[in-house]
């Protein structure tokens, strides 16, 4: 089932946010957290332990309400237009491998990184990666 977006959000009493969309396998809800807004994945199947992955957005419903509905879950890793990752290991989609481009490494803070940088200072996906390269050694 491809992702179905609802026409409007639909309250969600226990997480105190809105649900604005679910796939086969979660339900993608935003919540309020502090100066931010979190998009959450729920899994469909057993959300008892919490969210399976995260994204903070700017406190801004707009954003992460478009953002959302511009987002393929089935061939697109994540979403666009966050700035923090709270959540471990990163999203993979379903069918990544028909959308190589979009689906490029991207950093905590939400920067295509290998290509871009990063605007952070001090990026610890950036460090790590520089750490590995220094590692290897030459090729
Ligand atoms: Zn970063």
């Amino acid at each position: 089932m491809p992702m179905q977006h609802h026409d409007s959000p639909i309250l969600d009493p226990h997480w105190e946010g809105y649900e604005l969309a679910r796939d086969d396998t979660h339900r993608y809800v935003w919540i309020w957290m502090g100066f931010n807004i979190r998009l959450i994945a729920l899994s469909l199947s057993d959300d008892a332990f919490g969210y399976d992955h995260g994204w903070c957005y700017a406190r801004d419903v707009e954003l992460v309400t478009k953002a959302v509905a511009e987002w393929d879950p089935d061939t697109q890793d994540e979403p666009m237009g966050w700035h923090k990752r709270p959540t471990w290991p990163t999203r993979q989609a379903p069918r990544r491998d028909e959308n190589p481009d979009y689906n490029r490494a991207r950093c905590e803070h939400g920067s295509y990184f290998l290509d871009n940088g990063c605007r952070v200072l001090n990026c610890r996906d950036i460090r790590e990666h520089e750490d590995r390269a220094h590692a290897k050694g030459p090729a």
